[in-house]
């Protein structure tokens, strides 16, 4: 199978069966991003347990609409920053923030990115690249505000 297709498969099969799909509670911080480029909107929560360098994702949902690749990015970046330390998430989408700006040039670690290696593609499209990165903004509009919340409260309560 070709590259290309086997990418493709990825990226229907994340887009046919979105993992973590749904709002959940409890969260930290809510967002609501929209690409209108494309016509994608998510809306994404964020909870975070402990804080400064034991800050972990403890949970990420969302409810999204728009274009296969926006969802199944969605889908895919739900699987890779759950569960991971804060810090090693932001790492995550910063790995696959260049790989968006690499206009096809940048050969994808399979180790680091899983799944989302199928986008590579798509970074050779200046058109999509917008929708693969949706739902990864959106991650880290709320990861930033739920941060920024939990160290207000604790200065409160100090
Ligand atoms: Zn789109």
């Amino acid at each position: 199978m070709q590259v290309e297709a086997l990418y493709q498969d990825i990226i229907l099969d994340h887009y046919k069966n979105p993992h973590g799909k749904g709002l959940r509670e409890p969260f930290d911080a809510e967002v609501y991003h929209v690409n209108p480029t494309c016509g994608d909107e998510v809306t994404l929560r964020v909870r975070i347990a402990g804080d400064g360098d034991d800050a972990r994702v403890e949970d990420v949902s969302y409810d999204s609409m728009g274009c296969s690749i926006s969802q199944a990015a969605a889908s895919v970046m739900h699987d890779l920053v759950l569960g991971k330390g804060v810090k090693d998430a932001m790492h995550l989408h910063d790995e696959f923030l260049a790989l968006m700006q690499s206009k096809g040039q940048m050969e994808p670690d399979e180790d680091v990115l899983e799944d989302g290696i199928a986008f590579a593609g798509v970074s050779k499209y200046p058109a999509r690249i917008k929708c693969a990165l949706l739902a990864w903004m959106a991650w880290k509009d709320a990861t930033l505000q739920a941060l920024e919340t939990e160290q207000a409260t604790e200065e409160e309560s100090r």
